[in-house]
């Protein structure tokens, strides 16, 4: 596929940067320093971590697994990028809501806790604190698409945005990355014509549901705290596989669920790429997602779907969603290390490594081997 075919897309669409080539001596990690969130020392007063994308690369970088020369630099998604699954509409009402301090934007800001306190801030500076690192990080799950499909993996360092539609934004999502990650890969990949979303952040996810409501190209799993937000039953009819868990749910019932649904799904059906929603707010302890997951059942979640997937040859992009405890940077980080570590990612990952390999990193509670083995 040539570059120009590449950024033009199949059916004439608009241009796009997100599409470049990326130099082969990359690894497909996608990040931008802009991804972090900074309010001049405001955030330090709130337990989120809106920094929390930049330590996970310092982390990686301390492990010597990449350096800044092997990482790919997110690019902000335009407007034309965005209108690809926005309408002008909900675009404009953002930069409205926001230039005004209306309501709208600023309810979403305290009803979900997990935004620093914005409304102290005046308007312009939310604007481009927020908006524009929330809108690299959706560029970076674009680009992320199609270097999985390159590349057979790929990880976004940010996004996960599963709270925004095209029209309706929530809970600290503002762009709809995972919708407009699949769209463009239909729109511009050959032989991308179905795909799957695994959805493991702790909350339900309402808004690539209901982006993918009358889509059959589109196969969603979806495990989440029944009890808290957004409790969408209108996205839920979108969601073809769906694990409710209740308060408290620890690691063994969870990645037994995981194990068993994502292989089942998998079964299911066959796409030709996984999105996988990595969010680690099912941390125990997490203000907001209300399970008790510890760091090390974490890793072996990430590990169980990374398997799944390079088992069977289809391309796997992770976003990491929501988590923003002070400790959930380094969790991350030990989790794309342990990735590596179990030949799943890397320069030398192959494709089918088995399922027999023995974990490095398993919490005593999950030591049972046997409750892991494909179901
Ligand atoms: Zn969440």
């Amino acid at each position: 596929m040539s570059k120009k075919e590449d950024s033009r897309g199949k059916k004439g669409s608009h241009q796009t940067e997100l599409y470049a080539e990326v130099p082969s001596t990359c690894l497909p990690i996608v990040y931008s320093p802009e991804y972090n969130i900074t309010f001049m020392g405001l955030e330090k007063l709130h337990p989120f971590d809106a920094g929390k994308w930049g330590k996970v690369i310092h982390f990686l970088k301390e492990e010597q697994f990449i350096t800044d020369e092997v990482i790919v630099l997110a690019r902000e998604a335009s407007e034309a990028d965005l209108l690809v699954v926005h309408t002008a509409r909900y675009l404009n009402r953002l930069k409205n809501a926001i230039l005004e301090g209306s309501r709208e934007w600023s309810l979403v800001v305290a009803t979900i806790t997990e935004i620093p306190p914005l409304l102290f801030l005046p308007n312009f500076l939310v604007q481009r604190k927020v908006l524009k690192p929330l809108r690299t990080q959706t560029g970076g799950t674009i680009m992320a698409g199609k270097l999985a499909m390159d590349r057979g993996w790929a990880i976004n360092v940010g996004g996960g945005f599963h709270h925004c539609s095209s029209d309706k934004g929530g809970g600290f999502c503002a762009y709809a990355d995972i919708t407009l990650a699949i769209k463009f890969l239909f729109e511009r990949v050959e032989g991308v014509a179905r795909a799957t979303i695994i959805d493991l952040d702790a909350h339900q996810g309402n808004g690539h549901e209901r982006d993918f409501l009358e889509d059959r190209r589109v196969y969603i799993m979806d495990v989440y705290n029944r009890h808290i937000y957004p409790g969408d039953g209108y996205a839920k009819r979108a969601i073809k596989r769906k694990v409710e868990l209740d308060w408290g749910t620890e690691d063994m019932e969870y990645l037994q669920k995981v194990e068993l649904h994502s292989e089942g799904a998998l079964n299911e059906v066959r796409p030709d790429i996984i999105i996988y929603n990595a969010g680690t707010d099912i941390l125990d302890g997490d203000p907001l997602g209300g399970l008790a997951i510890s760091p090390q059942g974490i890793i072996k979640r990430d590990e169980i779907i990374f398997r799944a997937a390079r088992r069977r040859g289809i391309p796997i992009l992770m976003v990491t969603s929501g988590g923003y405890q002070k400790k959930t940077a380094r969790i991350i980080a030990d989790s794309i290390l342990n990735l590596h570590r179990q030949g799943l990612i890397g320069e030398e990952a192959v494709e089918g490594a088995g399922p027999s390999h023995v974990p490095l990193m398993m919490s005593k509670s999950v030591s049972s081997g046997a409750m892991f083995s494909a179901i």
